[in-house]
């Protein structure tokens, strides 16, 4: 199919291939997401296509107002409401009891469907124009590390979308972070730019899902069990002394190798050394770009330098150790 990349000043052309149930591409403050009508199920089919998305993992529906809510949701908590005026628009996605009108397929077949509402601005224009909320999952191929530049979306879906809108933005690099509100319990089911230590800041029971922190566990949000965040490269996270794990990193590196280092110059007979960052937000940031930019000069084995944080560091170790299939040396 013929794929069409326009930017921002002709979101309108966009908005109306929306409306008309096809499929765009459109940056927000986590990833690029590929989207379509929320309520419209032949869009939502194109959408699992293009990525070749397993059907049983559910998709995130965006809005650009807190009224979009009367179409989607039939109960929202009172901590659902605290979180929403603290973190809305932003990086955190919510679990609620669907409405009766968002079709199965948007949520696999669940009674609850995931709803976000972006702070991008061409994201929010874009919900708006097409005036209906947006379904839309990581704009990648199902298994590929997720979208931060229109380029990985070009190398990913063009010639499988409608329209992909090339913009700025991806600021945070990893998706969001996704918290069941459905419930009586405020659980974390994906870690992401909201942190566990902003959401207790105000709801102080919030906890992290149990399939998160026990490797053997299956977590609840649906996305995590698959492979994810892949390269073709195999990677391999090394944690423990920063001296150690360099000796070690050093010992096994080759022209086929790539590192992801918290310190340049360091591995010269490595094929590719890529900085890592100065904290946390910044790891995270740069994560999956590095994962698509070893894959294009043809590294075969990745290692990962890191040591484990709170914060935002717990987003980067959930992607990192699955993107390294639970691949960790400790050193
Ligand atoms: P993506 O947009 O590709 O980052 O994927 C959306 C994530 O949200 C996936 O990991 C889904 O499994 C998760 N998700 C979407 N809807 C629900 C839901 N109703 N319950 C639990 N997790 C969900
Ligand atoms: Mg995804």
């Amino acid at each position: 199919m013929e794929t069409k990349i326009i930017y921002p000043d002709n979101i309108s052309e966009a908005a109306e291939c929306i409306k008309n149930g096809g499929t765009v591409v459109f940056p927000t403050e986590t990833v690029y997401g590929l989207g379509g009508d929320a309520f419209n199920e032949k869009a939502i089919d194109k959408i699992y296509n293009a990525k070749g998305r397993p059907g049983d993992n559910p998709l995130i529906v965006h809005i650009s107002g807190f009224d979009e809510l009367d179409n989607l949701v039939s109960e929202i908590k009172e901590y659902a409401k605290i979180l929403m005026e603290k973190f809305w628009p932003g990086p955190l996605t919510l679990i609620f009891k669907k409405k009766p009108t968002v079709p199965l397929k948007v949520t696999a077949g669940r009674n609850t469907v995931a709803v976000r509402f972006p702070s991008n601005e061409t994201a929010q224009r874009l919900i708006k124009e097409a005036g209906t909320p947006i379904a839309a999952p990581s704009a990648n191929l199902s298994g590929s590390p997720s979208p931060t530049v229109c380029s990985d979306v070009i190398d990913d879906l063009f010639s499988r979308v409608d329209y992909i809108i090339d913009a700025t933005g991806c600021e945070i690099g990893l998706e969001s972070t996704v918290v069941d509100v459905s419930t009586d319990e405020v659980v974390i089911l994906r870690p992401g730019g909201v942190t566990l230590e902003m959401i207790r800041e105000y709801i102080p029971d919030a906890k992290l899902d149990s399939g998160l922190i026990d490797e053997d566990a299956i977590p609840k949000c649906p996305g995590l069990k698959y492979t994810h965040y892949s390269p073709k490269a195999d990677v391999v996270v090394v944690q423990g002394e920063k001296d150690k794990v360099r000796e070690y990193i050093s010992s096994k590196v080759d022209e086929f190798s790539g590192v992801i280092s918290y310190k340049s110059g360091a591995y010269e007979s490595a094929g590719l050394v890529l900085y890592a960052g100065n904290n946390m937000e910044e790891y995270a940031h740069n994560l999956f770009s590095h994962l698509r930019t070893f894959d294009k000069h043809n590294i075969k084995k990745v290692y990962a330098e890191f040591s484990p944080e709170p914060g935002m560091g717990v987003a980067v170790q959930n992607r990192l150790y699955k993107s390294a299939g639970h691949k960790i040396i400790e050193v």
